[in-house]
C-alpha cells in the first residue's frame, strides 16, 4: 500500500506524537480509509518528513507515533508569487505549478486591467494543499486572501528583493537577475497586464522590471516560467 502524506500544525506534533485533525483527517479517514497500524508520513511545513504508524482513531482526531524523522528540503529562500487575479479559474493551474516549483507563497491581487473579482482562498489552498502531496513536499505553501495592487505595492518593503515581470520591459532578462537576500517576491500581471501607472509605482517602491523574453506569455505561462527560471537562478531546482 503507498504511503500517504499528510500535514499537520507544528503544534500538532508533540514530542513522539503526531495529532492529525481537520480536512486532513477526514481524507485520511473517509477518503483513504486508514485504520491503526497504517503507515502515513507527516510534515510540518518545516522540511522535515516524519515516518509515522497510526496508533488510535477518535471521532475527531488520529494519533501518530513518530517512528523516524529526517530532513527532506532545506530552502535557500523563501519565495512570494504576487499574481493577477485571472478569469475562468485559470489562477487554479498557475497555483498548481507554482506548488510543484517550490513557491512558498501565493498571493493573488486585482488590478485595474483585471477581469475577475471573486476568488476563494479556501479552495485555492486546497489546490495547493494536493499539489504538495502530490508532487512529495515537505512543505506546505500559503494561498494568500485577495488583496489589491495597492496592498501588494504597500508590502514589498517588506521583501530582501522584488522582481516584476513587465510586458513592457524589453531589457533586463530574468534569467540574469541575482536577487539578493532570503526574502523574494515576483509579481505576475493578470490577462490584462498592468497600467503605466501600475508599473511605474511598482519599480518607484524598489521592484526590479523584467522581460520573460520577446512573445507575450499567458498570464498563468509567465506565472510558471519565471518561477522556474528565477527558482533556477538561485539554485533551488537543484536535486541537492
Ligand atoms: N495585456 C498585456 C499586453 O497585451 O501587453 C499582456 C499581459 S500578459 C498576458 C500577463 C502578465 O504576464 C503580464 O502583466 C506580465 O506580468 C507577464 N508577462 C507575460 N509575458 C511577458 C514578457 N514577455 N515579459 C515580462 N512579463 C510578461
Amino acid at each position: 500500500m503507498e504511503i500517504r502524506r499528510f500535514f499537520v500544525s507544528p503544534s500538532d506534533i508533540q514530542g513522539n506524537t503526531v495529532t492529525v485533525r481537520g480536512d486532513e483527517f477526514a481524507h485520511m479517514t473517509r477518503v483513504l480509509r486508514y485504520k491503526v497500524g497504517y503507515s502515513a508520513i507527516v510534515c510540518a511545513n518545516d522540511g522535515i518528513e516524519h515516518s509515522c504508524t497510526v496508533k488510535s482513531i477518535s471521532k475527531d482526531f488520529a494519533e501518530l507515533s513518530i517512528d523516524s524523522s529526517h530532513i527532506a528540503d532545506v530552502k535557500g529562500v523563501n519565495l512570494t508569487l504576487y499574481a493577477g487575479l485571472l478569469k475562468n479559474n485559470k489562477l487554479d493551474f498557475a497555483i498548481q505549478k507554482a506548488v510543484e516549483l517550490g513557491v512558498d507563497r501565493i498571493v493573488p491581487f486585482t488590478s485595474a486591467n483585471c477581469a475577475e473579482n471573486k476568488f476563494s482562498q479556501d479552495r485555492a489552498q486546497k489546490i495547493a494543499l494536493e499539489a504538495a502531496k502530490q508532487c512529495g513536499s515537505a512543505y506546505l505553501s500559503e494561498v494568500g486572501k485577495l488583496v489589491t495592487i495597492e496592498d501588494v505595492i504597500g508590502e514589498l518593503q517588506s521583501y530582501d528583493d522584488v522582481l516584476f515581470a513587465y510586458e513592457c520591459e524589453k531589457e533586463h532578462r530574468i534569467a540574469d537577475c541575482k536577487p539578493k537576500g532570503k526574502r523574494i517576491a515576483l509579481i505576475i500581471g493578470p490577462e490584462g497586464g498592468f497600467t503605466a501607472d501600475e508599473a511605474s509605482r511598482i519599480a518607484k517602491a524598489g521592484a526590479s522590471t523584467v522581460t520573460l523574453g520577446r512573445r507575450i506569455l499567458r498570464a498563468e505561462t509567465a506565472s510558471i516560467v519565471a518561477c522556474a527560471i528565477l527558482l533556477d537562478t538561485l539554485g533551488e531546482l537543484d536535486c541537492k
